[in-house]
């Protein structure tokens, strides 16, 4: 990222040590300012659309199913409504690589977007926790005052109401995010039924709440600068092309007061080409920053953006909104701090999103895309594995027939039981299960067992014959599996 430094600021000192760490290694707490702007109201509608989703979300069933469910100990994961079980660890690696492939070409392209916009925790912090602190304690100015004076009635109560709200929000996302986790229905059990019938599970929620809690009334800032995984590797994912939060250093610098500021570059420009202004003889040139320092005041991470793209900024847009403000209030164009790419800013021109690495990502993405619906959508709720036993020959039964012993697993990847029918395709022949009449698998169980399969010696090709076996379901096909039927020894 240093080579995406504003060129004007020599010193890199910046890129040395964190903003909220002191140089003695202490925490320096954040109080950013209060800002609105437009780009601060369409962070609000997604997040309050991100919000109502993420409520909903342990109450939307696909075809009977939940939405999503990652149950850990109980090994059941389902994502849109498609369970996965053990057996679909190879389709759950693709559909996570696919996701991690997404997710690194999305940020090629538009840098750290997602932390700004779609990120639970900036989410959580900014548009809940924050707004929350904002009413109880106002602006930054008057909660850097309170934290500095002692614990007065004042202090004790506003303290009091806010980490009492902090933590009844904190428990309440601690519910929702256990239900993605356990599941609504016992989520729901838990909290209506006798505490004593749920006490371990009471327990998960309490302790939930309070790491959510500290996350947000204590960490912050913290989780995206020094411990998101993601945050920590935009230094690898970012490069010159990347679009992200900019400060337009060719126009805003160097920067001056608004009072001493005499001339803009416009004015120099015309200059140049033997134009001479009214107002500029004489006078200084400076760029549109006035050095209202607003853009830093407002920043939850406390950085500086004017010195560059850095790893701590999460794409808040808070310092865009924040430097409209004042470009509207000094008669400037908007978009000193906007959207651009380091690549743009430097050649004035508008940001290409085409270049060599997000075309390949692009071609990898799309060939993920295929092969991930390819196995879904043939996938099925059933699998079969059937295999000759090891060690067992071609057996013969009369004149006519011979038959080989194989063992076999029907497994039900579904919450629901099914009546299963397993039958030969494309030979006459007899499927002998041992000991069972009728497939019924219980909902994520499995059937193992021997079966014995009989086949007109007319049928049998040689020493290896490849015969199909089809899976039924309410007499509809699912499934067709290949085994290998051994002919005698000639
Ligand atoms: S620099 Fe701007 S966009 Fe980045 S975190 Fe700070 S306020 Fe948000
Ligand atoms: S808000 Fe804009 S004008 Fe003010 S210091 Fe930041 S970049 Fe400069």
């Amino acid at each position: 990222m240093a080579d995406q430094q504003n060129p004007q600021n020599s010193s890199e000192e910046y890129r040395d040590h964190l903003a909220t760490v002191s140089e003695s290694g202490k925490r320096i707490w954040v109080y950013p300012k209060q800002q609105k702007g437009k780009y601060y109201w369409r962070r609000t509608i997604v997040a309050v659309l991100l919000l109502l989703l993420f409520f909903a979300g342990p109450f939307i069933r696909i075809k009977g199913e939940p939405l999503l469910l990652f149950n850990i100990l109980k090994k059941e994961f389902i994502v849109m409504g498609f369970p996965f079980t053990v057996q679909d660890t190879f389709l759950f690696a693709v559909f996570m690589l696919t996701g991690i492939v997404f997710i690194l070409l999305f940020t090629v392209i538009y840098g750290r977007f997602f932390c700004g916009w779609l990120c639970p925790q900036t989410i959580f912090m900014e548009h809940i926790f924050r707004r929350i602190e904002y009413w109880v304690e106002g602006d930054a100015n008057k909660s850097r005052r309170l934290d500095k004076k002692g614990w007065t009635n004042e202090k004790k109560w506003k303290k009091g109401l806010k980490w009492t709200l902090f933590y009844l929000v904190a428990f309440v996302i601690a519910n929702f995010f256990l239900m993605y986790i356990i599941g609504s229905d016992q989520v729901i059990k838990i909290i209506t039924e006798p505490l004593g019938q749920h006490i371990g599970g009471f327990i998960a929620i309490l302790v939930f709440s309070f790491i959510f809690f500290m996350v947000f009334a204590n960490l912050r800032d913290q989780v995206c600068t020094t411990i998101c995984p993601y945050g920590r590797l935009q230094g690898v994912f970012l490069d010159k092309n990347s679009i992200t939060v900019s400060y337009d250093f060719e126009r805003g610098e160097p920067r001056g007061k608004a009072k001493k500021k005499k001339k803009k570059k416009a004015d120099v420009a015309l200059a140049d080409v033997g134009v001479t202004t009214a107002s500029f003889v004489g006078e200084e040139v400076l760029g549109d920053c006035v050095d209202c320092d607003l853009c830093v005041k407002v920043c939850p991470t406390g950085i500086d953006i004017r010195n560059g793209t850095q790893l701590e900024c999460i794409n808040c847009t808070l310092c865009m909104d924040a430097c409209d403000s004042i470009m509207e209030k000094v008669g400037r164009p908007q978009g000193l701090i906007r959207y651009a790419s380091y690549n743009s800013i430097v050649s004035k021109k508008e940001t290409t999103i085409f270049n060599v690495r997000t075309i390949a990502y692009t071609v990898v993405m799309v060939a993920l895309l295929g092969f991930l619906g390819y196995l879904l959508t043939s996938r099925t709720s059933v699998k079969l594995f059937i295999q000759r036993t090891r060690g067992s020959v071609y057996m013969k039964v009369d004149e006519q027939h011979g038959k080989n012993f194989y063992t076999y697993q029907l497994i039900n990847k579904t919450r629901k039981t099914i009546p299963v029918e397993i039958k030969l395709l494309d030979v006459d022949g007899k499927l002998d299960f041992i000991g069972v009449q009728k497939f019924v698998v219980e909902p994520k169980g499995r059937v193992e067992g021997s079966v014995f399969l009989t086949l007109d010696e007319k049928d049998i090709h040689g020493h290896s014959t490849m015969v199909k076996v089809g899976v039924f379901v309410d007499g509809k096909q699912l499934e067709e599996v290949d085994i290998n039927f051994v002919g005698p020894d000639k």
